[in-house]
């Protein structure tokens, strides 16, 4: 017989089928009832066995985290929580799960902190949690390609390794297969890196945009999605090591436009998850609600998980530039009343509390911050004709901050070399880059969106940590 996955049978086994069903236990309670999980649905499949027919030895070894294989005959549910349940005729272990190792780690007791699970790194997607996390994960990576495929843009693969750090923020990881107790030294002293593998100091990538802008001034509309890797130390409950970033890129779009290809995509997404995760986000949605209730009143949302995303998906975003923002910020009363930990003024790169007080408390919806000082954002963000600011745009969102953080791109190539000197770039390191603006150069913008930004913000996990199956933060590279 072949094996159905539980999730097409209880969409749509009828009563008198006979099914094989192979996944792992998640209970086996009265010596009678198997729960039963495969991974292709939150849901357990339960299958019941009359005890006097099977060996007692083979129903021991059916224990909580074993593997099976069970196949019998589909029939109605005497009990509740289930319409359908199999009347098992034969079981197989197919792997053992030792109860006392099972004791000891993830599936008992029953409740377990999320930082305890992130050191059981196999088990740790037995869970439901985290079952229903990376079930909408996948969705959402789905949903991006299909967004941008329906809307005709090409999915480019910019490189993992580059000699270009487009931020200038250094937060870089070096990649070299030179021996670091035998370095060659050059003859002034510094490290020979012309005996490195590719003759020059190289790094993992920190954005394919650079990459990604000589795409679009070719193929017109492009996209990046892919791992993106920063060295910054800073253990916060948003930033990985390594993260992936979706970076589309479009040529003849303006900021407004950017704007509003930004804020079609992430209702796209929210509205995505609304429709084809509804099993998986049913669950985090009342997982949340259970936990706000041990929080105190002024901690909880207001919002449940589910109405989030569709007040997402229903409410136009707030737009106002950032000079509007320090204004609001500076008659707001947590500064009045010298509640913000970091001064507010003109010039100043906005911190997590003032992105949050703008979303959260004064707008209460997502916000998209446009015209920044130049000063504090990148190179190549398009100069406005105020001399002070650029044409940037950050997306926040609550209970994440920033979420998108797009440009339009300066275009002329005399601008953009005088920003280069401003910045200390030399003009050699980005020759190639600087040629789009000698060839045909254009107008175009774009953005990047951090990956797992939107999966805390569509599944509701509260650290980054716990919408990636195998995190890199400092100190930690387990697994
Ligand atoms: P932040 O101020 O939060 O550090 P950033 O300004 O460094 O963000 P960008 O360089 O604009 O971020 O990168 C684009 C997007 O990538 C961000 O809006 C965010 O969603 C995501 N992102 C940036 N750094 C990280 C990180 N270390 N881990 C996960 N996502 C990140
Ligand atoms: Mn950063």
């Amino acid at each position: 017989m072949k094996r159905e996955k539980i999730k097409d049978i209880l969409a749509a086994g009828k009563v008198g089928d006979s099914v094989l069903v192979k996944g792992w236990v998640r209970a086996f309670r009265s010596n009678r009832f198997i729960q039963v999980n495969d991974g292709s649905t939150i849901k357990n499949i339960q299958a019941v066995v009359d005890f006097e027919n099977f060996d007692e030895a083979l129903l021991k070894r059916v224990s909580t985290a074993a593997a099976v294989a069970v196949s019998g005959e589909i029939v109605e549910s005497q009990g509740a929580g289930q319409s359908i349940e199999i009347k098992v005729s034969e079981v197989e272990i197919l792997g053992d799960a030792n109860p006392d190792d099972v004791q000891k780690t993830v599936m008992q007791p029953k409740k377990h902190s999320l930082e305890f699970l992130r050191e059981q790194a196999h088990l740790r997607f037995r869970t439901n949690t985290f079952g229903a996390v990376f079930r909408i994960r996948h969705a959402v990576a789905f949903a991006i390609n299909k967004f941008f495929n329906d809307r005709g843009f090409y999915y480019l693969h910019t490189p993992i390794i580059t000699g270009s750090d487009a931020e200038g923020a250094g937060e870089i990881f070096q990649v070299t297969n030179l021996d670091p107790l035998n370095l060659p030294i050059a003859e002034d002293g510094s490290i020979d890196y012309k005996q490195d593998f590719f003759g020059k100091p190289v790094n993992l990538t920190v954005s394919g945009q650079l990459e990604a802008e000589l795409g679009a001034m070719a193929l017109g509309q492009v996209y990046t999605f892919g791992p993106t890797f920063r060295a910054e130390n800073s253990n916060t409950s948003r930033h990985l090591a390594e993260f992936w970033m979706v970076e589309p890129e479009v040529a003849f779009n303006d900021l407004k436009d950017n704007m509003d290809l930004t804020e079609d995509f992430l209702k796209y997404l929210s509205n995505y998850v609304l429709t084809n995760c509804a099993d998986d986000l049913q669950f985090l949605n009342d997982r949340e609600v259970n936990e706000q209730k041990s929080k105190p009143q002024k901690d909880r949302s207001e919002l449940t998980l589910k109405e989030r995303l569709e007040f997402v998906v229903n409410n136009e975003f707030k737009r106002l530039t950032y000079t509007e923002a320090i204004q609001v910020l500076r008659n707001s009363k947590p500064f009045k009343k010298k509640k913000f930990q970091y001064d507010v003024e003109w010039g100043i790169d906005l911190q997590s509390e003032h992105e949050r007080y703008l979303v959260e408390k004064e707008f209460k919806c997502p916000v998209i911050l446009t015209d920044y000082p130049a000063g504090i954002k990148a190179f190549y963000m398009r100069q406005n004709d105020d001399g002070k600011t650029v044409a940037a745009m950050d997306v926040l969102f609550p209970g994440i901050g920033e979420i998108v953080g797009g440009s339009q791109r300066e275009e002329r190539l005399d601008v953009l070399k005088s920003k280069m000197a401003d910045f200390n770039i030399p003009e050699e390191d980005l020759a190639w880059y600087l040629d789009t603006r000698k060839f045909g150069t254009a107008p175009h913008a774009g953005f990047g969106l951090g990956f797992e930004r939107m999966i805390m913000f569509v599944t509701g996990m509260t650290n980054i940590r716990d919408v990636i199956p195998f995190p890199r933060t400092p100190q930690n590279a387990e697994f």
